[in-house]
Order: C-alpha cells, then structure tokens, then sequence
C-alpha cells in the first residue's frame, strides 16, 4: 500500500526578522503564501526507512541528502515517536520545488512526509499535535501544512490563515547554486540590525486585493545579507526589474527571485523575454494555493 501527498512551496511576501534570541533562534513577523510548484511524496511500509529523490523537469536534486539527515526521515521518526510505535517507511520525494532556493522544499516534504505517513498506517494525528510536530521539525513546516495565505510568528512556527481577496502570479528565477539559510543568518547577524518593517502593509494589500499596494509592500530583510554573500544575485534582481514586472523580491533566505506581474499572460510573456535574455531556468507560479494534500491512495 502507499500513500502519496503533495506540498506546494511557500515565499514569503513580508520577511521582518529581528535580532537573534537567546536560543539562537530569529524572531520573525512574515506573511507567507503557498504557491503552485510542488513536491510530491510517496511513502509506503518498509522494515527500515529509505529515501529515494527523482526531479520534476529540470530541478536539480543532486543536493538531497539521501540518509538518514533527510528531513523525511527525521518527519517519520518524531511521528512514530509521537505514537510509541516502532515502524519504517520507503519514502519516494517528486521534486519541483528548487532545492536550497529559499522556498522551504525541505520543509514541504517534510509536512507531506506526516500527512502520507499518519493516512498509510491511519494514526489519526489531531491538527493540533500535526502542527507541534512540524514546528519541531523547522520553522516552515507548520506553514507547509496550512497553505494558502497566513500570518507567521515566533520563528515561524506560529501561524494563522489571515484574508486574501487576490489571485497573484509571479515570474520565479531559481539560481543553480542554492544558499544556505543559516550562512544568510549569520550574514545578517553581522549587519546592523535594520529598523522594523511592520507587516501591516502586506496584509491590508492582501486584504484589498490590491496588486500596487502589494506591489508597494513586499519587503524581505534577507535581502541585504544574501546580496553581500552572494553581489551576483543584484543583476538578476536588477534584470527582473527591467524586464517590466511590477516588484521583485527576494524568496525567503534566497538566491531564488521572484517577480510579481500582474496577470498569468503578462506572467508567460516576461518568463520568454527572460529566457531570450539568457536564463536557462524561469518558472511561472501562482497562490495562494492548498497546504498538503493527498494525490493518490493505492
Ligand atoms: P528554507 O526556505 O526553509 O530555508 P530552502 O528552500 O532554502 O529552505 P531546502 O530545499 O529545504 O532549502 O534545502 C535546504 C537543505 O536541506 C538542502 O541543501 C539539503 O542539504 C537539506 N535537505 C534535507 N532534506 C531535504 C529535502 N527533503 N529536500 C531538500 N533539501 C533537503
């Protein structure tokens, strides 16, 4: 038997982070927005785990770690330590969500990982304790499961599903060499913290439907410190901006950068200009979209 879920990917329309907590951790004031690239996870029962990692298109796995250091598995486990039970899972990930591109591929696996393992052997996990498990697992992930549009506090973790009256869509430029997070973080630990952003903006735009107020608000305070560790990052944002989108931003930790546009034609059509221009790899995307859900049940 085996259960297959899917997770869309997530950016972050509003990206505040403060300086770091006692504990290490970054409190955060995000608004997230679950968008239509996708990860695809298939488990099935197995006398120990395993994860297997095959592309979608042209995503580039070779940096999925395939033991036990797979955020999957660590899912599976914290699950079946949850219930007291000893069980093991062949776990198979589709990948269409860029890896280490700042759009939490990680995290949605991981999310759909508890789903697809809770409906194979019928747990029946409550919301509640689904949620606390996934905020053990990475500040992302409880957001994976939620989808649509929300709210983040805390690091992250603490999200609520606030109004959203539009359809957005965005030209997405993954970049062939991913950032790590942490090196991000640390790159804005060494900066001076920049003046708080409220989240304000982003939400009434969201609120109103309003594409130039969104436009106007999108703001992400990782921007400055992916750009110092990575200044070749600036001419993809400055190429975005000359291509006619009507705001560009940074996806989470980066390098993937995103362009707001303000219709699915005008989304295709900077896509082509940007592929004419030399890039190999442009995606069009929309959200909000749906957190986790089960594909496929056999
Ligand atoms: P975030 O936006 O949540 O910081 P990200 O999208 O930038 O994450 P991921 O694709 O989640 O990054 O991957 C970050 C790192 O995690 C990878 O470089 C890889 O070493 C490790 N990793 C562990 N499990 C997975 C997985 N299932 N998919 C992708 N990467 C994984």
């Amino acid at each position: 038997m085996s259960v297959t879920v899917r997770a869309p990917a997530k950016i972050n329309l509003h990206l505040g982070v403060g300086a770091k907590r006692e504990d290490g951790y970054h409190p955060l004031d995000t608004v997230y927005l679950a968008v239509s690239l996708y990860d695809d996870v298939t488990v099935s029962t197995s006398a120990v785990w395993s994860v297997d990692v095959s592309p979608i298109g042209d995503v580039d796995v070779s940096g999925v770690p395939l033991d036990d250091s797979n955020i999957v598995v660590k899912a599976g486990r914290l699950l079946t330590a949850h219930h007291g039970i000893e069980r093991a899972a062949a776990i198979g990930i589709s990948k269409g969500i860029p890896v280490a591109g700042g759009m939490a591929g990680g995290s949605a696996d991981a999310a759909a990982t508890l789903v697809a393992l809770d409906r194979l052997w019928d747990l029946q996990t409550s919301d509640d304790d689904l949620l606390a498990i996934a905020a053990q697992l990475g500040s992302d992930v409880p957001f994976s499961l939620l989808g649509g549009t929300a709210h983040g506090t805390g690091r992250g973790e603490l999200v609520e599903q606030v109004p959203d009256a539009g359809t957005w869509w965005w030209v997405v430029v993954p970049n062939d060499e991913g950032l790590s997070t942490s090196a991000v973080y640390r790159a804005f630990d060494a900066l001076p913290t920049p003046a708080a952003v409220g989240s304000g903006a982003v939400l009434a735009a969201l609120a109103g439907g309003d594409l130039d107020a969104l436009a106007d608000a999108l703001h992400n305070d990782l921007e400055a410190p992916a750009l110092e560790l990575r200044p070749a990052l600036r001419e993809t944002a400055d190429d975005l901006v000359g291509s006619g989108v009507r705001a560009r931003l940074l996806s989470g930790s980066g390098p993937t950068y995103l362009g707001l546009v303000a219709d699915q034609d005008s989304a295709h059509h900077i896509r082509e200009a940007l592929l004419d221009q030399g890039y190999e790899r442009v995606v069009v995307a929309t959200g909000p979209v749906a957190g986790v859900h089960l594909v496929d049940y056999a």
